[in-house]
């Protein structure tokens, strides 16, 4: 089913203390969203802040990445069962910091989706342009290109649990927003493009956020368009107060 979801993507900030501040002041600001909200910490405090959402049916705690394989020797990295065994709700994959940094490729991501799916968590699956590809106007196939070569093997029955987040690069932590109509415009290509393999119903019931540069003041506007079922935050995540103007902008 589709869902309008809003989702805070903290990124590498926010230590215990100021991480938990932050839940309660969220909590307290958000009275009965129109849709669900995702909180995606830094993995160190999933468990303290998926204790304290818990208390509300509306929020899901999300990780922001996680290792392409199931266990073994891989120093450093975090598992889908470590996860899942904490609570985890929702896995960010594919987020653009990642392809770029950590030379994610979709193969790797694929298995990341998999994995994620398996262990009965959804998979946010990001994908989107850089500049350059904007600028030559194929962003349509090159975005196209990414769910096909990520998601596109899932059976319908999986294929229905992920969440696409459409994330312009050049828009993230840039203050360069997509204007609505661009974001419109992209959202209902990756649906006709759904359409086109898994049908016409699932396309319709597929969540795609929009994100880049989202923040109070330009949420309602984007959220307002057809094809656009809410957001993946970064940056505004971090203030209570944006986050929940952010939230209020859902349209239910
Ligand atoms: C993100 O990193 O997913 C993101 C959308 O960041 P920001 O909102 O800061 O552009």
């Amino acid at each position: 089913m589709r869902q309008q979801i809003v989702a805070g993507n903290w990124k590498m900030n926010k230590g215990l203390e100021d991480g938990l501040e932050l839940v309660k002041g969220i909590l307290e600001k958000t009275e009965k969203p129109k849709g669900l909200i995702v909180i995606a910490p830094p993995f160190p405090l999933l468990r303290e802040v998926g204790k304290m959402i818990k208390v509300r049916k509306y929020f899901h705690l999300g990780a922001q990445n996680c290792h392409h394989e199931e266990k073994g020797a891989f120093t450093g990295e975090v598992s889908t069962d470590m996860l899942q065994s904490v609570g985890t709700e929702y896995v960010i994959i594919g987020h653009s910091e990642r392809r770029e940094y950590f030379k994610e490729k979709p193969a790797m991501l694929a298995a990341k989706v998999n994995l994620t799916l398996s262990r009965g968590m959804r998979p946010i699956f990001c994908c989107g342009e850089p500049l350059h590809i904007r600028e030559v106007d194929t962003h349509v196939g090159y975005v196209a290109k990414q769910l096909k070569s990520s998601l596109f093997h899932l059976k319908e029955e999986d294929f229905r649990k992920v969440v696409i987040a459409y994330e312009p690069i050049w828009a993230i932590g840039t203050g360069r927003t997509a204007s609505a109509q661009q974001a419109q415009e992209m959202h209902h290509a990756i649906r006709v493009f759904i359409a086109k393999k898994y049908g016409k119903s699932v396309a319709n019931d597929t969540t795609i956020l929009y994100g880049g540069s989202c923040n109070a003041q330009n949420a309602a506007e984007l959220f307002s368009q057809p094809d656009v079922d809410g957001g993946l935050i970064g940056g505004a995540s971090l203030k209570a107060d944006d986050f929940a103007v952010i939230i209020g902008a859902l349209k239910g």
